[in-house]
């Protein structure tokens, strides 16, 4: 069996809906899919930037931080 540490999460505050894959021993993301991408962009080309809400959430999340403030779904 291969263990990985890769979680699909799907994330949802106030009007944002997104689709993050987090490597929990690089901590590094991929934002596959987000509604306010273009947001985003405007800092940080392809991805969020670390201080978009969606991304503190899923590391408070996925590293288990704090309660994150957005609803987190792994997939
Ligand atoms: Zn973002």
């Amino acid at each position: 069996m291969m263990i990985s540490d890769t979680v699909k999460l799907s994330v949802s505050l106030k009007n944002t809906r997104a689709l993050v894959i987090f490597d929990k021993k690089t901590k590094s993301y991929r934002v596959v899919d987000c509604s306010r991408k273009s947001f985003c962009r405007v800092y940080v080309s392809k991805n969020c930037p670390p201080f978009c809400e969606i991304i503190v959430s899923v590391k408070d999340y996925a590293l288990k931080r704090r309660t994150p403030k957005a609803e987190v779904f792994e997939l």
